[in-house]
């Protein structure tokens, strides 16, 4: 075992990382979170240990270095304060009461009758009744992540990319699927009677292990009953992951998505590792009740004589993740690789996830009405297998933001206590996620982008050498002097070349939203699709439009009778996701799943880009005659924010047809 707190052995000369086939690489260049933990480790062991990132800070009196009797930079002092709401920060609120001490930001806990910059919600979007400024919550998010609706997400991504989609374990969804997982399993077992899976049943909505437990046989989930009142995701068990002291453990990775649209994703340079309190065996029928050697939550482990709360951040039950880099460094596993792995997982989840997102966002914050922006931290969950693939479990709307633990100091007497690992992580993510999202600085770097704009116009040579960096870098190092650097670190945009092809899906939900028509709705109702086979031109001799009116109908009975929301009627996201699938595949019936759904989106975006060319020519007469009566013949929809965008947007609307042209066949 390596003492604690050493410095990782610096990474081997990085060979370029070998990903699985299919999977976009993410370049090993980036400074694995080791030695980020080795740099942590450093300052905590230092003098200055007491410094702004670390516990010190705790009591708010003390002073960050370099802060001398006031704010952090000259100018800086006399800026408005940045406004925080944290009313609803509920357990989250020691963690964000820290940070926004470390930011000098102003609190108001009672919330406040004046609007905030920012509205700190402990649960959801919808906490408050907000109208401007930011909210840490994304609408639907809590919805979008529970174990059904992810499985469904992951499972769209995977019948269109299923070698970059292997990260997630193969899953059924009970009851719907029950009697296609038996059949599955059996035909699996059939061909190769030496497999022998386990299988892991979780509730639907579940938290902290709760309900969960393991099956051998498929036929072992009718014992348990209940069912049909508690949906539930039935997974492949990861047999074989990998063991830090013999024990199973997990990886919490705190994620930032900063915006939907256009998407930025940031990772947490450090998370924490939660580790099972009895030694690891693979699942037999006898060993399979044990939850001590097969879960790793922290809320099931605790409970166990063998826990261990942690008091740094590289022992216990409960650890760092860049401490067990660390140790893997030492054993030497190529870290980068894992990390750079890792980040692929994050950044492909989400583009998994943010399809749906946009209809509930627009559900929930309309185009054109005021409402506040959105960001959130989620706590994804990872398992890393022997062979160091990680492992997606789950994604955490609520991740917990807890920094102490409850003790007992007697027989029945419970004290909560500080967790220096929790605090740590947790309070460096929150702080670093309130610098990114600062409204002050957005307002700053607007004002820069102006005057770079201007300089632009006379100078445009000044800009490919990077002033605006520059500016940006200038003005952190004003206002921010005294903190430490984020702890937060870009993935998207920043490796969005590799990841765009993905994206497919979006490209889906757009067409989706454009057609649902009302605002405030997330299902499309049969006028709705009628219109978007119409003006996408997608029925002809083969395909009437009563056909088109039985797809709609047979689609969206099934999807409804899932019990999935019943508070409105109307073709659901994912039935518009089954319908649309079938009309490529029936459109191009000799090309790949991928390849049709692909065409087909292409196919509708050139129809929809040449109605609103159509659209401009009638706007443009209607504008120039503005008394003169036209009659403009379109498809009875009025002109969308979107067709108005395209409108505005020619050269992109022209290139959009003559790409279409270029890949016609
Ligand atoms: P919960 O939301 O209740 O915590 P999770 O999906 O995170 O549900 O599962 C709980 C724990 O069960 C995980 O932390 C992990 O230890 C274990 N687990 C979950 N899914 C798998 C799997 N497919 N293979 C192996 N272990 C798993």
């Amino acid at each position: 075992m390596e003492p604690a707190g050493a410095l990782p052995r610096s990474s081997s000369p990085s060979p370029e990382a070998a990903e699985p086939p299919g999977s976009p690489a993410v370049p090993a260049e980036e400074p694995p979170p080791a030695a980020a933990a080795a740099a942590q480790e450093a300052r905590r062991r230092g003098p200055d240990r007491q410094g702004p990132a670390g516990r010190g800070a705790r009591g708010g009196g003390r002073r960050a270095p370099g802060r001398r009797g006031g704010e952090p930079g000259g100018r800086a002092a006399r800026r408005p304060r940045v406004t925080v709401d944290s009313s609803k920060a509920k357990t989250s609120l020691e963690a964000l009461k820290i940070s926004l001490r470390q930011l000098r930001w102003k609190e108001f806990p009672f919330g406040r009758r004046l609007p905030c910059d920012i509205y700190w919600h402990g649960v959801s979007f919808h906490d408050n009744d907000i109208f401007s400024g930011q909210v840490n919550k994304f609408p639907g998010m809590t919805e979008m992540v529970r174990k059904i609706t992810l499985s469904r997400a992951v499972r769209t991504m995977q019948y269109l990319f299923p070698l970059e989609y292997n990260f997630y374990p193969r899953s059924w969804i009970l009851p719907d699927e029950s009697s296609f997982f038996e059949k599955e399993i059996r035909m699996m077992k059939d061909r190769d009677p030496s497999w022998k899976p386990t299988f892991i049943v979780k509730p639907d909505g579940g938290c902290q292990g709760d309900g969960i437990y393991l099956i051998k046989d498929p036929s072992d989930i009718r014992l348990t009953g209940g069912l049909q009142s508690r949906p539930a995701v039935v997974q492949e068990y990861i047999c074989k992951p990998l063991l830090v002291d013999k024990l199973k453990f997990d990886i919490r990775l705190y994620v930032l998505l900063k915006s939907l649209d256009p998407l930025e994703i940031y990772i947490a340079k450090d998370g924490l590792s939660r580790f099972c309190t009895e030694p690891y065996q693979e699942p037999t029928l006898k060993n399979l009740h044990q939850v001590f050697m097969h879960l790793t939550n922290y809320s099931l482990n605790i409970h166990s004589g063998n826990f261990i709360h942690s008091d740094n951040v590289n022992t216990g039950s409960k650890r760092t993740f860049s401490s067990i880099l660390c140790r893997l460094s030492s054993r030497g596993v190529d870290v980068k690789k894992v990390w750079s792995d890792i980040i692929s997982l994050v950044i492909k989840t989400i583009i998994a996830l943010t399809p749906e997102l946009k209809v509930y966002y627009q559900s929930d914050i309309p185009a054109g009405k005021p409402g506040p922006t959105c960001f959130q931290i989620l706590g994804f969950d990872i398992l890393l297998m022997k062979n160091l693939k990680p492992m997606l479990l789950e994604v955490n709307a609520n991740p917990s933001m807890r920094i102490e633990h409850e003790q007992e100091l007697s027989p029945g007497v419970f004290e909560n206590v500080p967790s220096p690992v929790d605090e740590e992580v947790k309070v460096a993510v929150i702080r670093d996620t309130l610098r990114l999202v600062d409204p002050q600085k957005k307002k700053q770097k607007d004002i820069q982008s102006q005057t770079l704009e201007h300089v632009s116009d006379t100078k445009e040579e000044l800009l490919d050498a990077g002033p605006a960096d520059r500016l940006e870098h200038d003005t952190n190092k004003n206002t921010e002097a005294g903190l430490p650097s984020l702890c937060l670190k870009q993935v998207f945009p920043k490796y969005a070349k590799q990841f765009n092809y993905l994206r497919l899906v979006d490209r889906v939900a757009a067409l989706f939203i454009r057609f649902l028509g009302v605002k405030g709705t997330t299902k499309l109702g049969p006028t709705g699709f009628r219109t978007f086979i119409r003006n996408c031109k997608l029925s002809n001799s083969n395909f009437s439009m009563a056909s088109v009116d039985i797809l709609y109908i047979d689609i969206t009975r099934r999807w409804n009778s899932m019990g999935i929301d019943h508070k409105e009627s109307g073709m659901c996201w994912q039935a518009f996701v089954e319908a649309f699938f079938c009309l490529a595949q029936k459109k191009y019936k000799s090309l790949p799943l991928r390849e049709q759904v692909a065409s087909l989106i292409d196919f509708c975006e050139y129809h929809l880009a040449v109605l609103d060319e159509k659209r401009l020519v009638c706007g443009r007469g209607i504008a120039e005659r503005r008394n003169a009566l036209v009659t403009c013949q379109t498809d009875g929809l009025p002109l969308t924010p979107a067709a108005h965008t395209s409108l505005l947007n020619r050269v992109a609307t022209a290139s959009k047809l003559a790409d279409y042209r270029n890949h016609q066949y």
